[in-house]
C-alpha cells in the first residue's frame, strides 16, 4: 500500500473479474519480512509485514504494481518467495496456521503484524487476525477501503482511501466506519477536498486518527500536508522508512 508516482499500466481484466468473486480464503503472499512500521499512527513499531497478492484498484502512483495480478502462473513456494532478490509477481499460498508456523521458523521477534498489499481486504482476514491475536500478536491492516474489512475486532485498521482510480472501485463507507486510522495520500488541494467529502459520510469520527501523507515526499505536497494538518488538527504521516532507507 505504499505509493509514489510511476507510469500507470492497464489493470488486467482478470483482476477486475476476480474482484467480484472475492474474498479469497487461502492467502496469497507476495512478500514477508520483518522491519519497522514507517507510516501513520503506528510509526516506529517493529512489525512483521505480510504483503498479499492482488489489487484491482489501479492507483497511478502505485509502487507495488507487481502485486496486482492474481494469475496462478506466478505461484511458487514459500522458500522461493522468501529468497527472491527483487520485486516480482511470484507468490505462495498459505492458511493462517502455516503462516504462523513460518513466522516461528523464520525466528521473527516482532509482535505486531501488518497485513498489506496489494489490497489485503480482497481476502477474509478473520481467520488470520483471530489466530494472531490469540497467540499474543497485535495486528494491523492497510487497505484502500474498496472492500469490506473482514478482520478481528482488535485489529487496527488503516484505511488509505483511493478515490477515482483507474479500477473504478468506490471507497466503501463501511470500511471508513471500521477504520481506526484514515490516512490520505495528498499531492494537491483536490486530494484534501476528496478526503473532506469522504469524511462527511462517516457516522462517527471520534476515536479515529486522520492523517495526511505527502505523496512521494514531494516538497509542495509536504507543505500542503503540514498546513492542512495544523489547521484541522489532523496528523502528519511521513513515509519514514523511505527517509531512512529501509523497506
Ligand atoms: S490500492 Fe492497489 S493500486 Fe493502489 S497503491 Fe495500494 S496496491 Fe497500489
Amino acid at each position: 500500500m505504499t505509493e509514489f508516482y510511476v507510469i500507470l499500466d492497464k489493470i488486467p481484466t482478470s483482476i477486475s473479474q476476480r474482484a467480484t468473486t472475492l474474498p479469497e480464503k487461502m492467502l496469497k503472499i507476495n512478500e514477508m519480512f520483518e522491519t519497522i512500521q514507517g507510516e501513520g499512527a503506528q510509526t516506529g513499531v517493529p512489525s512483521i509485514f505480510v504483503r498479499l497478492q492482488g489489487c484491482p484498484v489501479g492507483c497511478s502512483w502505485c509502487d507495488t504494481k507487481h502485486t496486482w495480478t492474481l494469475d496462478d502462473a506466478f505461484l511458487t513456494t514459500a522458500d522461493a518467495v522468501m529468497s527472491k532478490g527483487q520485486e516480482d509477481e511470484s507468490h505462495f499460498t498459505a492458511d493462517e496456521s502455516s503462516l504462523l508456523a513460518l513466522f516461528r521458523q523464520r525466528g521473527y521477534t516482532a509482535s505486531h503484524v501488518v497485513i498489506t498489499g496489494g489490497e489485503p481486504c480482497m481476502y477474509d482476514l478473520r481467520p488470520l487476525t483471530g489466530l494472531l491475536h490469540s497467540e499474543g500478536y497485535s495486528t494491523q491492516i492497510e487497505t484502500s477501503g474498496t472492500f469490506e474489512v473482514l478482520c478481528n475486532e482488535k485489529t487496527f485498521v488503516t484505511v488509505s482511501p483511493k478515490v477515482n482510480m483507474k479500477g473504478g472501485m468506490p471507497v466503501l463507507t463501511s470500511a471508513l466506519d471500521r477504520a481506526n486510522e484514515i490516512k490520505h495520500p495528498v499531492a494537491m488541494q483536490k486530494h484534501v477536498d476528496e478526503l473532506d467529502a469522504l469524511l462527511q459520510g462517516v457516522a462517527d469520527l471520534s476515536g479515529k486518527t486522520v492523517c495526511l501523507q505527502p505523496i512521494s515526499q514531494q516538497a509542495r505536497a509536504t507543505e500542503l500536508a503540514i498546513t492542512t494538518c495544523i489547521a484541522r488538527n489532523w496528523r502528519l504521516s511521513l513515509q519514514t522508512h523511505k527517509y531512512i532507507g529501509i523497506e
